[in-house]
């Protein structure tokens, strides 16, 4: 955030606003620990604030502080829309462009009000006064951090803020892994254990909560899981009956993708999940090194992300959804061998 962002936001802020805090679609780990983190650091300025879900979101993510108080738009609509419509000022986290937040989307359109963006995607859209985007960021949970750094408040950040900070580095940096984990987040992330996030109990909670189906259910990806050597690939596919068959629940595939990866010499893996209600093949895409399952998401299954993390979707059948994945697989194998 420049510097101009930073007065403005403080002349904002210096008003008691009535405060909406939206993360994206399918919240993960890093959108429901940046908005319950500024949610708490607002409610702690003395703004009135709102986190609104655009929809439900995996249990390991239930026991954050400040869960019990967020709306969920779809399932709490009334109540959301009423938040929305008395809103001064909508915080969007963790997403960058009005398509990701769902049914949301038209009420966050007819807003007249001011919006803050934060966000670590590729090219943000240009909907908000103020747009702290950073591709270089591990996290938005990093990112509001710094935010909160900039208002020179860090002594205002709580256990309750710490804790959903670091679950939200944690989950997004695959326990501090990926490229985008820099020494700078290492400190952000050491500052944060030393206001009272409980580094090993966050972990437990997210990690080690599993339940028998869906290890079950992990079974069944590992044993669908393709491997093409040619193209350093590897991708897995459950289908819907293959879902329903292990008590599917929200979250329950969450990670599966990235067991692609852990195989030697594969720099490109993908899970396709079937989703009968949305009628719909969700797609995760991820990558190791300069393949870029950003461009290949946004390039062929109407999606987009990072670089090395990406999603989208296909509106054919699984078997159609393979079968075009693997034509367009060959145009890349130069590219995959590099
Ligand atoms: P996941 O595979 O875990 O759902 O998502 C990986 C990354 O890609 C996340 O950073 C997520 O925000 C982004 N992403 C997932 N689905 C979509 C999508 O449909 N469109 C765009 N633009 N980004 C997505
Ligand atoms: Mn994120």
């Amino acid at each position: 955030m420049n510097s101009a962002d930073i007065t403005t936001v403080k002349s904002i802020l210096s008003q008691p606003q009535k405060i909406a805090i939206i993360p994206h679609k399918n919240p993960d780990g890093d959108a429901m620990g940046s908005c319950l983190a500024l949610d708490a650091f607002l409610k702690g300025m003395g703004h009135s604030t709102q986190v609104i879900a655009p929809n439900d979101y995996p249990k390991f993510l239930k026991w954050m502080p400040g869960n019990d108080f967020v709306l969920n738009f779809e399932k709490e609509n009334r109540q959301a829309k009423s938040f929305l419509e008395e809103a001064t000022l909508i915080f969007t986290l963790d997403f960058n462009d009005l398509s990701r937040v769902g049914q949301m989307q038209t009420v966050l359109e007819d807003s007249t009000v001011d919006f803050i963006m934060i966000d670590h995607h590729q090219q943000p859209s240009d909907y908000a006064k103020v747009t702290y985007s950073d591709v270089t960021m591990s996290s938005t949970c990093e990112m509001v951090y710094n935010f909160i750094d900039f208002l020179g408040a860090t002594e205002s950040i709580t256990k309750a803020i710490a804790t959903n900070l670091y679950t939200g580095i944690m989950t997004d940096t695959g326990s501090f892994k990926y490229r985008s984990t820099s020494s700078k987040t290492h400190r952000v992330v050491a500052e944060l254990i030393d206001k009272g996030a409980e580094n090993m109990e966050i972990h437990r909670q997210v990690f080690d909560t599993n339940s028998p189906s869906r290890l079950h259910l992990l079974g069944v990806a590992l044993s669908n899981m393709v491997i093409l050597p040619e193209y350093k690939t590897a991708y897995i596919t459950l289908t819907q009956e293959e879902l329903d068959a292990n008590g599917f629940k929200k979250g329950d595939t969450e990670g599966f993708v990235n067991y692609g990866l852990t195989l030697e010499d594969i720099i490109f893996a993908l899970i396709f999940i079937e989703n009968k209600e949305e009628g719909i093949i969700k797609i995760s895409l991820r990558s190791i090194g300069d393949f870029s399952v950003n461009a290949f998401a946004r390039e062929h299954f109407n999606g987009g992300g990072h670089d090395n993390a990406a999603g989208g979707r296909s509106d054919v059948s699984m078997e159609e959804t393979v079968a075009r994945f693997n034509e367009i697989l060959k145009t890349y194998k130069s590219q995959l061998n590099k």
